[in-house]
C-alpha cells in the first residue's frame, strides 16, 4: 500500500471505511476487497485462469464498479471484453444477490429481467463478447442471449422467452427491431448497463440511428440508475458526440493509448 494522503485519511475518518489507495489489479483481490462476487472472481482465476488485469481492465473496472460511467480507449487485444462485462455483471448481482448462486428448480427469468444490453458492430463479434459472458456467468444463474442480424428472429425470441435473459449482446439493427416490436416480447424496464463496444465502428458503420431509436426504447435515464460503458480504439469527432449525447456527468475517460 501507499501511504495515505492527509484528504484520505481525513475522508477514511469521516466516513468509517478503509479508503482504498491503490486501485486492484488482481483479479483475486476483487473478491478480497468484496467487490466483486467470488463466484465471478472463481471462474476468472480458477477458470480462464487469469491473474493479473491488464491496463484497461485496471482503468475501467475500478472506476466502473464505482457506478460511474466509463468510455474507454485501448488497442484490440487489450482485454477490453472483461474490462466491461466485470462491472455489469456484478451491477446485475448487486441488484439481485440471489442471482449469483446457479438456479435451483424451476426458477426461468422473464424477458423483461433484461439488465444489461451490450451492442457490438458486428455478428461475429457480438457471438464472442457472448461466450466470454457464459464462461465468467458459469456458477450463476445470470442468462446470456445474442440477438445478431442474420439469424432467424423467431427461433430467437422463443430461445428468449423460454430461457429467460439477463444480458442481451447484439447487432444494433436487430437489437432495434426486436425492442421496437410491441409483439417481441423483449423489454428492458429495469435495465441496468448500456454497453457500446467498438463504438468508433459502430460509428463509421452508420449505426448511429440506430444506436439512437435503441436508446428510445430504454428506460428513461432518469426513473433507473443506467450505468454506460463505451469502448474505442479510436476518438474520432462521432464517438466523441456519442459520448455527449450518452454518459451521465461526472463520467470516467481511461484513456489507455499513447498519442
Ligand atoms: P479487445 O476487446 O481489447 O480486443 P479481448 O477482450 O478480446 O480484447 O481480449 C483479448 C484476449 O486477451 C482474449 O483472448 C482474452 O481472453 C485475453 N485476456 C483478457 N484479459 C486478460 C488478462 N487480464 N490476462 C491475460 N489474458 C487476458
Ligand atoms: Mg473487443
Amino acid at each position: 500500500h501507499q501511504s495515505a494522503t492527509w484528504q484520505q485519511i481525513a475522508a477514511q475518518a469521516a466516513e468509517e471505511q478503509p479508503v482504498e489507495v491503490e486501485p486492484v489489479t488482481r483479479f483475486a483481490d476483487l473478491a478480497t476487497r468484496g467487490l466483486v462476487h467470488p463466484n465471478i472472481v472463481n471462474m476468472l482465476t480458477r477458470q480462464m485462469k487469469l491473474e493479473d488485469m491488464t491496463d484497461v481492465q485496471t482503468r475501467t473496472i475500478n472506476e466502473a464498479l464505482s457506478g460511474v460511467d466509463v468510455i474507454a480507449q485501448a488497442k484490440t487485444g487489450t482485454g477490453k471484453t472483461l474490462g466491461f462485462l466485470i462491472p455489469t455483471v456484478q451491477r446485475i448481482l448487486r441488484s439481485d444477490p440471489t442471482l449469483a448462486e446457479r438456479a435451483r428448480g424451476n426458477k426461468r427469468a422473464r424477458p423483461d429481467d433484461i439488465r444489461a444490453i451490450i451492442i457490438s458492430p458486428t455478428r461475429e463479434l457480438a457471438e464472442q463478447i457472448a461466450v466470454e459472458a457464459k464462461k465468467l456467468l458459469a456458477g450463476t444463474s445470470l442468462i446470456v442471449q445474442t440477438a445478431v442480424g442474420g439469424t432467424m428472429k423467431k427461433a430467437m425470441l422463443m430461445k428468449t422467452q423460454r430461457e429467460g435473459c439477463h444480458i442481451m449482446v447484439g447487432t444494433p439493427g436487430r437489437l432495434n427491431d426486436i425492442l421496437s416490436d410491441p409483439y417481441s416480447g423483449v423489454k428492458a424496464p429495469k435495465l441496468a448497463a448500456l454497453v457500446m463496444d467498438e463504438a468508433d465502428r459502430l460509428l463509421d458503420q452508420g449505426f448511429t440511428a440506430e444506436i439512437d431509436q435503441i436508446k428510445t426504447h430504454l428506460p428513461d435515464p432518469a426513473e433507473v440508475e443506467r450505468q454506460n460503458l463505451m469502448f474505442s480504439a479510436t476518438l474520432s469527432r462521432d464517438v466523441v458526440e456519442l459520448v455527449r449525447r450518452t454518459m451521465r456527468p461526472g463520467f470516467h475517460f481511461a484513456k489507455c493509448v499513447d498519442e
